[in-house]
Order: C-alpha cells, then structure tokens, then sequence
C-alpha cells in the first residue's frame, strides 16, 4: 500500500476518533454515539445520507435498518457489495425523534463530512435525499428536481461526480419512488466508468423490502428525504 494511502487511513481513524468525542452542537446530549461512517477507505463511490436514525444509533453504523437492507439490496443489483463502497452522513449523531437536521446542526457537522470525502477520495458521491443533495451541490434545488442527474463539483479538493438519488427510506414506502431510486442507481456503474454485472431482475428488491418496513416504527419516514 502507498505511504499515502496509509496516512489518509491513519487520518480517517483519527477523525473517527475526534467525531466520536465531538461536542460542537446539541446533539451529542442526546446521542448514544456518534456514528461516523463505514466501508472501505479507499471506494471509488461514496453514499452520503441524512443523519443517523434510532437503530443506526444504537450500533454507530449508518444504514442498518430497513432502508439499509434497501440500499445493500440496490448494491447487490449493480454488483456490489457495502464493503466496496463507503457510507456516511451530513450529521453524525442522531436528531431526537428523527427529526429533520437543523441549519445549525449541518453547519456545525459539515466539516466531518468534508474532511471525510478529502481522505477518502471517491470518484462519485452520491447524495441520498435532500439535505445530503443541497448540501454537497451547494444549490437549494431538491432531490425530487434533479435525482439522477450528475454534475461535477469540487469536494475535499477533488473533483467528483455528485450524482443525486432518492433516500431509501422514501422509497419504501412510495413504489413509484422505488421504481425512479431503481432506475437511477443503475447508472452507477457507467458512472465510475467501469462494467459490473447486471442487475437481478426488480421484484426481487420489491418483494423481499417493502414487508420488512412495518416493524421498524422508531423510523419514520421525515419528509425532508423528499
Ligand atoms: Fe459533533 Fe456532528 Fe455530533 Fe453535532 S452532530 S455533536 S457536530 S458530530
């Protein structure tokens, strides 16, 4: 492994460290930990959410309940798994309640985030519902207006792909929204320009989801992902 790339591990360990003592707003009262983010250091595609939720909370890992089990789901369609790409959050402890994170809150959060993407160096990030999309575009233009749409910013002081999607815990419960998240995540892979196996076919997705959401009431759905 390059030297480089074992300080930029070093640094994200570091930063885990520093983000899971972190005091800079409210939230952290009320956290039962901060939860950082997961997968491999080194992904070519990095997925950025909301913030953590009661279940996500409890384990300090981003995306474990049902729109978790959606988004390995989707992975698995395009041929990955959640290990080959890394998953995070604009706020890094979780609302009370699931509430929608405060300006306050996302300012004094977003530069975890930003130091993240810098050591990580993905070649697309991709926003997961509207405070993740207007944050990381820097436009005020929601999710339901410009999912599915690449644009090139600059993050961390590289250049990426910002490729917008539908958060998965809207699509569980809107099978429209389901059908648009399916479609648009099948561009992953011509994004990070290199060919990866078919999708299965889509009702193994539908079925297999849609039953799990019921028995997870601690997460309901904030109208913020839309
Ligand atoms: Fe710190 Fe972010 Fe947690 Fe607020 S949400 S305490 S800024 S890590």
């Amino acid at each position: 492994m390059a030297t480089d790339e074992l300080n930029a591990h070093a640094d994200l360990s570091a930063l885990r460290d520093a983000v899971s003592g972190c005091t800079r707003c409210p939230l952290h009262a009320t956290r039962t930990q901060a939860v950082f983010g997961s997968g491999s250091p080194d992904a070519d595609l990095m997925f950025v959410g909301e913030a953590p939720g009661f279940h996500e909370d409890k384990q300090g890992v981003p995306f474990v309940g049902a729109a978790g089990q959606l988004l390995g789901k989707l992975l698995n369609g395009i041929g990955l798994q959640r290990e080959d790409v890394y998953i995070a959050n604009v706020l890094k402890c979780r609302p009370p309640g699931n509430r929608d994170p405060q300006p306050e809150e996302i300012e004094a959060c977003e530069g975890h985030l930003f130091k993240q993407i810098e050591l990580i160096r993905p070649k697309v990030v991709a926003t997961l519902g509207n405070f993740a999309t207007k944050l990381l575009s820097g436009k005020p233009l929601g999710i339901t207006r410009v999912h599915g749409q690449e644009q090139t910013v600059t993050l961390g002081g590289s250049r990426v792909v910002l490729y917008p999607l539908f958060h998965p815990a809207a699509a569980l419960y809107t099978p429209r929204m389901l059908e648009v998240l399916e479609s648009d995540f099948s561009r992953l892979p011509e994004l990070l320009g290199r060919s990866v196996a078919p999708p299965p076919p889509v009702p193994a997705v539908r079925v297999a989801v849609v039953p799990e959401a019921a028995p997870v009431p601690a997460e309901p759905v904030q109208l913020g992902l839309f």
